[in-house]
């Protein structure tokens, strides 16, 4: 049986401050979604997922920013 897992979203799980991945069941054959990914593939999903988080954090870190100058130049 071929089943392509289409409905089902990998889900990441803060542990440690990190995004880690965690056990998602296709509900389609009951397979453990993330197993059919190789360790290397789950870190750099994991790694994908840390940047992208991280990213978001220093963009709102200068969106602030940028606010404390606007305000204090009016
Ligand atoms: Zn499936």
């Amino acid at each position: 049986m071929d089943c392509t897992h289409d409905e089902q979203e990998l889900v990441f799980e803060e542990i440690d401050g990190w995004p880690c991945l965690v056990e998602v069941i296709c509900e389609a054959c009951n397979a453990n979604v993330i197993e059919l990914y190789s360790p290397q593939q789950i870190e750099d999903m994991e790694r994908d997922e840390r940047s992208f988080q991280a990213d978001a954090y220093y963009d709102s870190l200068r969106d602030a920013e940028l606010e404390r100058m606007r305000e204090s130049s009016q």
